[in-house]
């Protein structure tokens, strides 16, 4: 795929491409007021530069050769005396080369940009829709699992390092996903620890068998990402939790929320006792707390975020093994304390 930016400082369209009711309009309008530059949209050579007299006015067209394809670009109604390049010189991509206007066949400042795949031609017939091609992002080659003959009988797992934060978590756990398209697990043994100050998570992939195999899907992992990558031993089988669908039960965070508490010692000595067996922070609720000077008492507090329905289930059962308080799971709201 090629990679087109766009040519300017906004990406507000105002008249598109080819539209039932412009049928002869063979690009983009694209327009905001104030001043805005104009980019070259790829690399290529400057075939004009003029202040044309059939409409574009101040007008730029620059050829590019992108892998064997011609293309031309054309950037129109440009500023008096901003074009910047000449004809037959060289231009990178996003150079700046004119500033946007109102010269020529136009009513209102805009960049008229069109595309062609070939040369531009007066009959406009090699026009494409730019929208098609502007910030198409390259597609990366997929991480595929290796498949080579293993050369032992034990079975590993590449690891992530751990991350210290939600958000370097989550962008990782992105890049991979794109490129990745096998099952993820988060570490099991991580998300007792995950509250909402201090965040120790991490992800590893399924098992593949033999060293080799392992070493290869390492060096593909570290040729990819920069984060450290282990290969662990993963000859016993544990309980594991699916990350491949985003936005699922296990891709969610949720906090355990006591019953409501009626009296202030009560609640008092009930937080207190759960802090003798759980490390884990624990907050009270705050739409609560408004109520505690009221007759009416209405308290409960609740834990720390953890990652997925299945490790609050975990934690759930654990607290109502101990307490005989009434215990909720709730969705955690990311960033509420
Ligand atoms: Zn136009």
């Amino acid at each position: 795929m090629v990679n087109f930016i766009w040519p300017t400082t906004t990406k507000k369209v105002t008249s598109g491409f080819r539209p039932p009711h412009r049928p002869s309009h063979h690009g983009i309008d694209i327009a905001e007021n104030g001043y805005h530059e104009i980019y070259a949209s790829a690399a290529g050579t400057v075939s004009r530069s003029e202040n044309n007299q059939n409409g574009y006015g101040q007008c730029i067209f620059i050829v590019h050769n992108i892998n064997g394809q011609t293309w031309e670009t054309v950037y129109a109604h440009m500023r008096d005396n901003s074009r910047t390049v000449s004809v037959g010189q060289t231009v990178r991509q996003n150079q700046q080369i004119g500033v946007m206007g109102n010269t020529g066949d136009s009513s209102g400042q805009h960049l008229h940009f069109e595309l062609h795949k070939g040369r531009w031609n007066g009959s406009k017939s090699n026009a494409v829709n730019p929208l098609n091609y502007l910030d198409v992002k390259e597609e990366p080659n997929p991480i595929t699992v290796p498949n080579e003959t293993p050369s032992d009988n034990n079975y590993y797992r590449i690891h992530t390092g751990l991350f210290t934060t939600l958000s370097g978590y989550e962008r990782a756990l992105n890049e991979l996903k794109a490129v990745y398209n096998y099952t993820i697990y988060l570490a099991p043994d991580e998300p007792k620890l995950v509250g909402d100050d201090e965040w120790r998570i991490r992800f590893y992939t399924g098992r593949v068998q033999g060293q080799n195999n392992a070493r290869i899907l390492k060096k593909a992992f570290e040729d990819r990402f920069s984060w450290n990558i282990h290969i662990v031993d993963a000859n016993q089988d544990h309980e594991e939790i699916d990350y491949k669908a985003a936005g699922n039960s296990e891709n969610t965070y949720y906090r355990i929320m006591t019953g409501f508490f009626r009296s202030l010692g009560g609640f008092n000595n009930a937080r207190a006792t759960l802090k003798q067996s759980y490390s884990g922070i624990t907050y009270e609720a705050s739409d609560d707390s408004r109520l505690r000077e009221d007759g009416d008492l209405k308290l409960r507090f609740y834990t720390g975020r953890v990652m997925g329905i299945t490790a609050a289930q975990e934690l759930k059962a654990r607290l109502e093994q101990q307490f005989s308080w009434n215990f909720n799971i709730i969705e955690a709201q990311v960033g509420k304390k």
